[in-house]
């Protein structure tokens, strides 16, 4: 057997860190067979992109999730970025952090109305150290992908350093999970570098544009297998509130 190196160590004996060839969807139990077996985390991305793609994962929060990976942070602040004014994906613990991002036009629950530590990112990115934070609403979406898309559920947003980037999807619609195929095509032609991708994962959720109780799971799963299979990227998931089956990696609650 081939000695394993130091990074793969780190890798697969991390829990949060997943091999898997099928996915079970919790609920009505129909497996969704993925196209092509997966290849671990660490044959499928050259160790130093993959490296800084864990290291941002662990840098920031992600609305209420973090990362919990064998990776150097990059960051000596406490950033937290959220994807939207949904009560459910913000955390206690925004009033402890050095600074929470968040949209523009987002709206703060009620409960954390007196938060001071904001920092609300319009058209142009934000920086913070090697990190750079790029806020996507339906007209930067739309003019990535040439036309019209429907308002996301939430504003997608594109952090990452010079050698990776994640794009980061903290709540969907149905609807949004086209607009997401579409834009992922398009990146490249962008100059963006995206490496990963962060998804919530569902349980039994009836809105989101979901027509029956699975459905919203089911799509997600079938989104993150074709994602993976013809953009290369990982994936990461964000407990909503059930782990993901068809995740590379998963989150946790902060
Ligand atoms: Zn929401």
């Amino acid at each position: 057997m081939p000695k394993m190196n130091d990074l793969t160590k780190r890798i697969r004996s991390n829990p949060f860190v997943r091999n898997f060839s099928s996915v079970k969807i919790p609920q009505d139990k129909r497996e969704v067979k993925l196209s092509v077996p997966i290849k671990p985390v660490d044959q499928r991305l050259p160790p130093k992109v993959l490296e800084s793609v864990m290291s941002i994962l662990v840098s920031v929060q992600w609305d209420r999730w973090r990362f919990m990976l064998p990776a150097k942070p990059l960051l000596k602040l406490d950033v937290a970025v959220v994807s939207h004014g949904h009560a459910d994906h913000w955390h206690p613990n925004f009033w402890k952090k050095d600074v929470v991002v968040m949209p523009d036009e987002a709206i703060a629950p009620a409960q954390y109305g007196g938060l001071r530590n904001i920092v609300r990112v319009g058209g142009s990115p934000v920086s913070f150290g090697p990190i750079r934070m790029v806020n996507l609403n339906a007209t930067a979406i739309a003019s990535v992908v040439g036309q019209f898309v429907p308002k996301p559920h939430a504003n997608w947003w594109l952090v990452g350093t010079r050698n990776a980037g994640i794009l980061f999807v903290g709540d969907v619609n149905i609807a949004d999970l086209a607009t997401m195929r579409h834009f992922l095509k398009l990146c490249p032609s962008f100059d963006y570098h995206v490496e990963a991708v962060l998804l919530p994962s569902y349980g039994r959720v009836r809105t989101h544009g979901a027509g029956e109780p699975a459905a919203l799971a089911r799509e997600i799963a079938s989104v993150a297998d074709e994602l993976r299979r013809t953009h290369g990227v990982l994936i990461g998931a964000l407990p909503h509130p059930i782990c993901a089956g068809w995740s590379d990696f998963n989150a946790a609650v902060a």
